[in-house]
């Protein structure tokens, strides 16, 4: 039996997401710095993320669902919680009950559940204005979770990432339910709420994309480090002669010569048809641009430059998260957690 190697992976950088981390627990101030680890842990591979991060010395990780909790639960090492943002349905029960992790009860709904099921430990979710999940702050929210044991009550911010009255609305709104319903910990602050600033940040932060190299606002940059590399493997080089075109539906036609690599990546591996005569790959310090649309399962990039690339060589993907959004209109998140199940991931 051999190990299959893909011919196409991410290089992770692990000092990277811890160095992250630790800039985010340091602007959180007084507060515990958590981590999103949903969405497989932004596609970087949550349990990788969560034993890393744990290392650094985060204590509390938030997943969306119990299937997600599930993936990392055994990893959790004493002292350590895990929250589950979606809450609890019926169908989610049996495992709730047996589990270190607790649900963040977002609905009536949900608390009425957890209430006849003598849950015990549980986080509740307020809605100060997103309307997304969450008891709405205009209700009578004490009495709604009268008698739980809730251990933080959480909140979460549209706007952070924006200069805009709305967050310091939402701020006044969740002070206000601070004063009314006592619990352990609160908890406001996403990645760019963080660098609101200190008002924002009560007990407990929960940073995600800003862990991952996402810049979520400017007084990041220059402090948080990029960690996911994409790289791929050239399937073939071949020459494009003027007048030749390439790939699907012939967008692409050269005007003179062309050396291209034809790459092991494709829509399917969250490389979007956005970056269709938009994105790059880079040797050496150059820029490759993509010529043509990117197929399914491959891609090509101009190599005249390059020539000693050959096939069988790895080549890396241009892939800083605000230039390759510029370029492919794709948000940093989903730039991230797009990232498919092809790649194999490498820790450095
Ligand atoms: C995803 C999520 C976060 C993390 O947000 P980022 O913008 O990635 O930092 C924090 N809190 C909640 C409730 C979330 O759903």
């Amino acid at each position: 039996m051999h190990a299959y190697t893909a011919p196409l992976r991410l290089r992770l950088n692990g000092d990277a997401l811890m160095s992250n981390w630790r800039w985010l627990a340091a602007m959180s101030g007084g507060a515990a710095c958590g981590a999103a680890i949903k969405a497989n842990g932004y596609g970087l591979g949550a349990a990788e993320v969560m034993r890393r991060l744990m290392q650094a010395g985060c204590r509390d990780f938030f997943v969306s669902n119990w299937g997600e909790a599930a993936a990392v639960e055994p990893l959790l090492e004493d002292g350590v919680s895990l929250s589950v943002l979606h809450g609890v349905r019926d169908e989610d029960m049996a495992q709730a009950l047996g589990s270190r992790a607790r649900p963040v009860l977002c609905t009536p709904g949900q608390i009425a559940r957890w209430r006849a099921a003598g849950g015990g430990a549980c986080d509740v979710m307020i809605d100060t204005g997103m309307n997304r999940l969450g008891l709405d702050w205009r209700g009578d929210v004490a009495a709604a979770v009268e008698g739980l044991e809730i251990v933080t009550l959480l909140s979460h911010l549209a706007s952070a990432d924006e200069e805009v009255g709305f967050n310091a609305t939402q701020l006044e709104r969740f002070t206000v339910l601070r004063s009314q319903i006592s619990v352990q910990r609160y908890s406001l602050a996403n990645s760019a709420g963080i660098c609101l600033g200190g008002d924002y940040h009560f007990d407990l932060t929960r940073p995600g994309l800003a862990l991952y190299g996402g810049i979520p606002r400017d007084a990041a940059a220059g402090h948080i480090r990029p960690v996911v590399q994409p790289q791929a493997q050239i399937v073939q080089r071949r020459l494009l002669l003027a007048g030749d075109s390439i790939g699907y539906n012939t967008s692409f036609t050269a005007q003179r010569d062309h050396e291209v690599a034809i790459l092991n990546l494709g829509y399917a591996d969250g490389y979007l048809r956005g970056f269709s005569g938009r994105g790059a790959a880079i040797v050496n310090g150059a820029k490759l641009p993509v010529l043509g649309r990117v197929s399914m399962d491959l891609l090509a990039v101009d190599v005249s430059a390059q020539p000693d690339v050959a096939e069988g060589d790895w080549i890396d993907i241009a892939y800083d998260l605000g230039e390759a959004s510029a370029a492919s209109g794709l948000s940093p998140y989903e730039l991230l957690t797009g990232l498919g199940a092809r790649y194999d991931r490498v820790w450095d």
